[in-house]
């Protein structure tokens, strides 16, 4: 890992009173290194392969600590499904599958939305799009209901 992005997150975890830890590092590099927003669990199974001794609630406070210092953000929940991480803090679109919850970032570019007549009191500042789709292939029991 290269030393200065080690030397922003030593620094902004330090500024919150929290210490840099072994956990909270791989935890880190795991969610810089995903680009499928992965849940708590997934990125449990990614830095386990790394440190074989981490816990879940370890690697769920990692999360939680590196989200409360502005390292990572958390993807704003609209199903029921387990919280998601990302490594962008940039507002930005998304595609969440109906049947597993997977996230995927959408281009800018292949969306083609502008906010119209939203009220007159309200100065648009940014938006975000969350597109519901199905997952290519087969990602589990598909919902009956949609
Ligand atoms: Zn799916
Ligand atoms: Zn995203």
């Amino acid at each position: 890992m290269i030393h200065k992005l080690d030397n922003a997150l030593q620094r902004s975890l330090h500024e919150r009173g929290r210490r840099m830890t072994r956990q909270r590092r791989a935890v880190h590099d795991a969610v810089l290194a995903s680009r499928d927003h992965p849940s708590a669990e997934e990125v449990f199974q990614r830095v386990r392969r790394k440190l074989p001794d981490v816990s879940l609630a370890t690697v769920y406070n990692s999360l939680e600590a590196l989200v409360e210092c502005g390292q990572i953000s958390k993807v704003p929940r609209s199903d029921q499904g387990p919280a998601r991480y990302s490594h962008r803090l940039d507002v930005h679109h998304h595609a969440r599958c109906v049947s597993c919850g997977k996230v995927w970032d959408v281009d800018e570019e292949s969306l083609d939305v502008q906010p119209r007549n939203i009220g007159v009191r309200f100065r648009p500042v940014a938006f975000k799009v969350e597109m519901l789709v199905e997952c290519p292939g087969n990602c589990g029991s598909r919902r009956s209901s949609r």
